[in-house]
């Protein structure tokens, strides 16, 4: 599958088997993502679950809102395995949860994990019922679940005694540090209830899931100080485009180069119409730029500037990534260690032949006043030189062979 890499330290949790990925215990940081299809169109659900498997997901979650969601998921996971697509489904469980597992046991038993978000099973007795009774299922049937805390339903009771407690104190601490100390404590209570329920620590994950960088950072490291449950690490409502990427990167790097966090999700707002597999590639970029895993063949670019007037170097760039994530199903098959390949596409001669011969094989395209010839370096040597209107094709077989000789397997 994947090399882990892992160089930093990691926080010690429990290891939690959900399906065939594990989660904490040191295995490598998994990634997830969570389908936007309404759960009771079976065939719209399970393309977008393939499509999210397929682009490197390895636990996908869906929505289970209501009977017809709960009667679909079993006819999913069937429709899936009979894709050859193998990987653990999530359900996410909100106020009627704990009715839908008890009245659709087939998709208890599809789904790997459960999500149960402590703000929303219920008020006073019928929550702690509520709850109770999603646990025993889980630990009847062998699953995991993660308490999920989100604090957009934050448990409102707990919130607010905490809030007067604090207002008695003589020197009232800052509401917002109260407000993480009710996230992490409806966290940790749950995951106590659900222990002495019996449901054991290493199927247990958590989460606490605010919307801003700090808070985020803040509330984890104070989840990770207090106990050893594998966490689930996101920002929510990350947002949309870049500021959606650059908010969950600079939040999850904080806190992965402390080695905390056990898996890991983007949450991303899609464009009208996009692709839902962004969300699992900008995690899985997080994770490989920080050298905690490697999914995929890296391809060093220079930005450009002004020494590249045409938009030779940029559509050689994209088509090089492109071919990357086209080949990789195959090439991941075909060839072991493939992720651990290094390209580079540079823009000219300045740092062109340099960073190139770092790479495993490099092209230094041709800069604004320099002959149109490109010098490709293979192992740090240069081999030829390409130019002409082939230059992309030419080099594109360039690497299929250079893989094909350095990766094929040994048999
Ligand atoms: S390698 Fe050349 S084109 Fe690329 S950024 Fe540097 S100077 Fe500019």
């Amino acid at each position: 599958m994947t090399a882990d890499t892992g160089p930093l330290p990691r926080r010690r949790t429990h290891a939690v088997a959900v399906g065939n990925v594990t989660i904490g215990g040191g295995a490598p940081i998994v990634v997830q993502s969570m389908t936007n299809t309404d759960t009771a169109d079976v065939e719209a659900t399970v393309a977008q679950v393939a499509a999210l498997a397929r682009a490197g997901s390895e636990l996908v979650r869906v929505t289970v809102d209501r009977k017809d969601a709960a009667a679909a998921v079993p006819h999913i996971r069937d429709r899936l395995a009979a894709r050859g697509v193998e990987v653990p489904l999530v359900g996410d469980f909100h106020y009627i949860g704990h009715k839908l597992l008890a009245d659709y046991p087939a998709c208890a038993e599809a789904l790997a994990k459960y999500r149960i978000n402590p703000g929303n099973v219920g008020f006073k007795d019928k929550r702690d019922q509520q709850f109770a009774m999603m646990i025993e299922t889980a630990a009847r049937l062998g699953k995991a679940v993660r308490i999920g805390v989100n604090w957009g339903s934050l448990d409102q009771e707990l919130l607010t005694r905490l809030m007067d407690e604090n207002a008695q104190r003589p020197a009232p601490k800052d509401a917002r540090l109260v407000m993480y100390e009710a996230i992490n404590q409806s966290a940790l209570a749950s995951a106590a209830r659900a222990e002495e329920i019996g449901l054991a620590a290493d199927r247990i994950v958590l989460s606490a899931k605010v919307s801003q960088v700090q808070d985020l950072i803040a509330v984890y490291r104070d989840l990770a100080a207090r106990g050893n449950y594998a966490l689930h690490l996101g920002l929510t409502e990350a947002g949309m485009g870049s500021k959606g990427i650059v908010a969950s990167s600079a939040a999850l790097a904080v806190l992965l180069q402390e080695g905390i966090g056990d898996t890991i999700r983007v949450s991303l707002t899609p464009d009208p119409g996009g692709d839902r597999a962004k969300e699992v590639i900008v995690a899985q970029e997080i994770l490989q730029t920080m050298g905690l895993r490697t999914f995929l063949p890296i391809v060093t670019a220079c930005p450009g500037c002004g020494r590249t007037t045409s938009t030779t170097f940029q559509e050689l760039a994209r088509e090089v990534e492109d071919m990357i994530r086209a080949r990789m199903p195959q090439w991941r098959r075909d060839y072991p260690g493939i992720e651990t390949l290094k390209l580079a596409v540079m823009g000219c001669i300045v740092n062109g032949p340099g960073e190139s011969k770092h790479a495993d094989i490099g092209i230094s395209l041709p800069g604004t006043g320099e002959a149109p010839a490109a010098p490709v370096f293979i192992d740090g040597k240069k081999a030829t030189t390409l130019r002409g209107p082939t230059l992309a094709a030419d080099f594109a077989k360039m690497v299929e062979d250079y893989v094909a000789e350095r990766f094929a397997r040994n048999s």
